[in-house]
């Protein structure tokens, strides 16, 4: 049982979100999430979103794709093969990007304090124009926005662990100096982006950082990369703000994901980036996107929010990673000057 204060954004609207029978990202997510925290932490704080705004929305968004997610309101909508809208969709989608601003308002307010946002529906592979993947709104990209226009000196990074490449918020960012994305995904996979040719547009370079990982891959990656070049790559970009674009399908319980992270793992990943912003003394808010196995959400979010805060016990020796991970952090802390 932790003894720091877990604020969670949460709120029932997010259940009336269906994207269809069946379909794996499934309201039942949000309440394993809860069941989770609850039996980790003794002190948890729930915290009311409220909508993001059109002007938060048109920060990443263009008018057309904020217009068409809001005709969308108390419709079914389909929007592409796996991203469809039910009557409650649009209201939850926006408390999800509302969401995150608030917790990112929060920890800019208070670095120390943990916050984490139990929302759905997900939004990194949303596009400034599209929606994708499950996602309406580009939720950690309308945070990290908002953040830039309260301090136009501000600089954001964003660690993306979940599965799929967020191919939404690299697009987003993709030119954006201020912005430093970083994501490990399994490759070959959905969505097909996040190669790691893909560094950034010419007034960012070396602004995107990809670790695709081949399937199978797991703890001994993830604490890896974390350690040896995630760490040293926020050192070298010194942002002021941390978001963590917080998917748990890499957990090997996943049903669509084929890497076999652990609950553990995720735990002590997330405690290498917590030790970090505490060192430097950089605030973090961390949002919710993919994660489909009940169990797996129930065990690695609390896990991983522990991690944040240094309530994690230290794992134990891990493999070495995978030659070709071994040799895409080697080419990364090259290109860091390390
Ligand atoms: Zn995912």
């Amino acid at each position: 049982m932790s003894m720091a204060r877990l604020n969670l954004i949460e709120d029932k609207r997010f259940l009336l979100h269906d994207p269809g029978s069946g379909h794996p990202e499934r309201p039942e997510r949000l309440p394993a999430v809860r069941r989770g925290c609850m039996a980790a932490f003794a002190d948890v704080q729930s915290v009311q979103p409220v909508e993001a705004t059109e002007s938060d929305l048109l920060r990443v968004h263009t008018a057309g794709h904020v217009e068409r997610v809001l005709a969308a309101r108390g419709q079914r909508v389909v929007f592409d093969a796996d991203t469809a809208t039910s009557p409650g969709s649009v209201e939850a989608a926006l408390l999800a990007a509302g969401g995150a601003i608030v917790a990112t308002r929060a920890v800019i307010e208070a670095p120390d304090a943990l916050w984490f946002c139990n929302i759905r529906p997900p939004g990194h592979h949303a596009e400034a124009n599209r929606a994708m993947g499950f996602c309406l709104f580009n939720n950690v990209a309308v945070a990290a926005a908002w953040a830039l226009a309260q301090d136009p000196t501000l600089r954001v990074a964003i660690i993306d662990p979940d599965v799929h490449h967020g191919n939404g918020t690299q697009a987003i960012f993709w030119n954006e100096p201020r912005v430093l994305y970083i994501s490990l995904h399994q490759a070959p996979f959905y969505p097909g982006t996040g190669s790691a040719a893909e560094t950034g547009g010419p007034a960012a370079p070396g602004s995107v950082i990809n670790f695709p990982l081949p399937a199978g891959a797991g703890d001994a990656e993830y604490l890896a990369i974390v350690r040896d070049a995630v760490r040293p790559a926020l050192s070298a970009f010194r942002p002021g703000l941390l978001l963590i674009s917080a998917g748990f399908d890499a957990h090997r319980l996943d049903p669509l994901g084929g890497l076999r992270v652990t609950t553990e793992g995720f735990g002590a990943f997330f405690a290498e980036i917590g030790a970090w912003a505490r060192a430097a003394g950089v605030p973090v808010a961390t949002m919710l996107e993919g994660g489909y196995s009940l169990e797996a959400l129930e065990s690695a979010v609390p896990a991983s929010l522990q991690g944040l805060a240094g309530a994690f016990p230290a794992v134990g020796p891990v493999e070495p990673p995978v030659p070709a991970v071994a040799a895409r952090m080697a080419e990364v802390r090259r290109q860091l000057g390390l």
